[in-house]
């Protein structure tokens, strides 16, 4: 741990990486956050070229011709591309660190990645930063991350509670002493909403919706609880029966209906979390109360319905979305207190 403390140190060309499923952040040490886009890149699979990345590639989702495919290299919170997560670093790391002479060295990077991922999967992120670049890599397990993120006092040995709603999933962590006392890792959250809202529209009205319509309609009407007030739009798609363009009109309890089961799925999740929970621990949680961070964090009134099932306090972190990549930032800046949170990989024999 001192050596990575003194070489992570040494240096002033720092950036930490949250390469989330559905959304990737950069923060340059001394600057802040420098990029947030989309985890979405556009290649021409006839030539292999990577077209777009980022926002510029979102746009592209499913309104691509052929030929040309807009993917998302990252599933459930692992790498499920390699060579394209690793294209898609590189041009994070070019675009925040451009260097200054052909031979000046790469950045070193703190990379977040999900609680619980394996050996091989902690490998296959750093190997891909590596030859994104990077000089050298350090993980940091993201319920870590968004904890020191919402400044949560993760290092005293009172407990911390925190949940990271993202596209792919949710984590649900307790924190104590710079470590993790317990997490689990579920594999519903954002993206489900919006496949959730898509069988919705399919099932209750016979209207075909794509994924982008579906997560606009989650954050413009969704909620996990009764809002005070009605909220309605109107829903354009195409009738699966006709196959004409249909226009009908959605309120928040049917967008509510419509993902109640995975909403429950995650409470359910933060609810065995409480139980297992160790009875000191619980105590400190009991007054802090419960953290959401995550894109997920934000939808309507889910603070409230985690409140009334575990009985405790919950809130929302300030700036939900950039909470990992906050964390990690602040551990570059602050290494000498902070660098024992950080994930030590095992260093794995390479293949025969
Ligand atoms: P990841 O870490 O997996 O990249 P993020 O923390 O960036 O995920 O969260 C992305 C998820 O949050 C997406 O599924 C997105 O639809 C969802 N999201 C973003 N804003 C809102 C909102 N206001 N209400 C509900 N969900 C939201
Ligand atoms: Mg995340």
């Amino acid at each position: 741990m001192r050596f990575i403390r003194n070489t992570l140190s040494r240096l002033g060309n720092d950036i930490a990486i949250d390469l989330g499923t559905a959304n990737s952040l950069v923060y340059v040490k001394g600057k802040g956050i420098v990029i947030q886009e989309p985890t979405v890149v556009a290649i021409n699979q006839k030539t292999g070229r990577v077209l777009a990345i980022g926002e510029e590639a979102k746009k592209m989702v499913g309104r691509t011709p052929i030929h040309i495919v807009a993917m998302r290299p990252l599933a459930k919170g692992v790498i499920s591309d390699f060579e394209v997560t690793e294209q898609m670093l590189r041009y994070f790391i070019a675009k925040a660190c451009p260097r200054k002479f052909i031979l000046s060295p790469g950045p070193r990077v703190i990379v977040g990645i999900p609680f619980g991922v394996t050996e091989v999967e902690k490998k296959a992120v750093r190997d891909a930063t590596l030859s994104a670049g990077a000089r050298e890599v350090f993980l940091i397990e993201e319920p870590m991350a968004a904890a020191i993120g919402a400044r949560l006092a993760v290092q005293e040995p009172g407990g911390n509670f925190i949940v990271d709603i993202g596209g792919g999933t949710t984590e649900v962590a307790v924190l104590s002493l710079g470590g993790v006392v317990y997490a689990k890792s579920l594999r519903i959250a954002g993206d489900k909403l919006n496949e959730d809202i898509i069988h919705f529209a399919q099932e209750e009205y016979k209207l075909f919706i794509g994924e982008r319509t579906a997560e606009a309609l989650k954050i413009g009407i969704g909620s996990a609880y009764p809002l005070k007030e009605r909220k309605e739009v109107p829903l354009r798609g195409r009738n699966l029966v006709t196959g004409l363009p249909e226009e009908i009109m959605v309120s928040d309890t049917d967008i509510r209906r419509a993902m109640e089961r995975s909403v429950r799925q995650i409470v359910n999740e933060v609810k065995a979390t409480v139980e297992e929970t160790p009875p000191e621990l619980l105590a400190d949680i009991m007054c802090r109360g419960i953290f959401l961070a995550g894109g997920g964090a934000l939808l309507r009134e889910l603070d409230t319905l985690i409140t009334k099932e575990t009985k405790i306090p919950t809130r929302i972190v300030e700036d939900p979305l950039t909470a990992v990549v906050r964390g990690a930032g602040l551990v570059l800046e602050n290494l000498d207190e902070l660098c024992d949170v950080l994930s030590e990989a095992e260093d794995l024999e390479p293949p025969k």
